[in-house]
């Protein structure tokens, strides 16, 4: 992929891990009914849209499991995310870990825990207000915040990062940005379901959705690699 390769280090510069198949069928009302049982966990380009990596598992296990594979996965194919937007659902402090071993920056809103509850992640204040963010250092994993004022002494402390503080700070503008990207994920899901056939599934047995899900995806990708190509699409 020529001009994707040209790009790649851009073009993944964020990407969204979302679990979202599954879905109740529109048939069924009933309780428990119309799940196919089957989830698909994929990490998407928030600049493309498309797929990078993904992973097709029974419902059971929790989506938080599948950040790291799928991390994992994309830098194998060349795809290192600089960031990675996730939803609520992904905010624990194992999965900011995760990301963060893999030099990317996790992107997810809080969850109402006990400690968010009692303001815990809120920036630090003194006497002249709420203290003002001034950078990160990545290498250390530590985020830097001012008094207001500069009155204070010292004028300014390193926090170091976690769930609470992460080093993308949840009140700025980047972040907010960032994880606008999430919506990928969505979109993606909705084109594989509806404009390429991933869902309604016909086949039966784990080994046979994995195949029918990467057919599918692969095709879409190789689409998306003949348009990058310029080149027309066989018969
Ligand atoms: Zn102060």
């Amino acid at each position: 992929m020529r001009t994707a390769s040209a790009t790649c280090r851009r073009a993944a510069a964020s990407a969204s891990v979302s679990a979202s198949w599954g879905h109740r069928s529109a048939v069924s009302t009933r309780k428990g009914g119309g799940f196919y049982g089957f989830k698909v966990h994929a990490a998407v380009c928030a600049r493309t849209d498309l797929p990078v990596a993904w992973r097709v598992d029974t419902a059971g296990s929790h989506e938080s499991n599948y950040v790291a594979p799928l991390l994992d996965a994309a830098k194998d194919r060349g795809f290192a995310a600089e960031t990675t937007a996730l939803d609520k659902g992904y905010d624990l402090g194992r999965v900011y870990g995760e990301c963060e071993d893999r030099d990317s920056r996790p992107i997810i809103p809080l969850r109402e825990t006990p400690d968010v509850k009692r303001g815990a992640d809120k920036p630090p204040t003194c006497e002249h207000g709420e203290w003002r963010f001034a950078g990160a250092d990545q290498r250390r994993g530590k985020t830097k915040w001012r008094c207001p004022t500069g009155e204070c002494h010292p004028r300014s402390r390193w926090i170091k990062a976690d769930r609470l503080h992460p080093l993308v700070p949840r009140e700025s503008k980047r972040w907010k940005s960032l994880y606008r990207g999430r919506a990928s994920v969505e979109r993606e899901f909705g084109r594989l379901k509806n404009e390429w056939a991933l869902l309604p599934l016909r086949v039966r047995g784990i080994e046979r959705v994995r195949l029918h899900a990467d057919l599918t995806i692969l095709a879409k990708l190789a689409c998306a690699l003949a348009r990058a190509r310029g080149a027309p699409l066989a018969a």
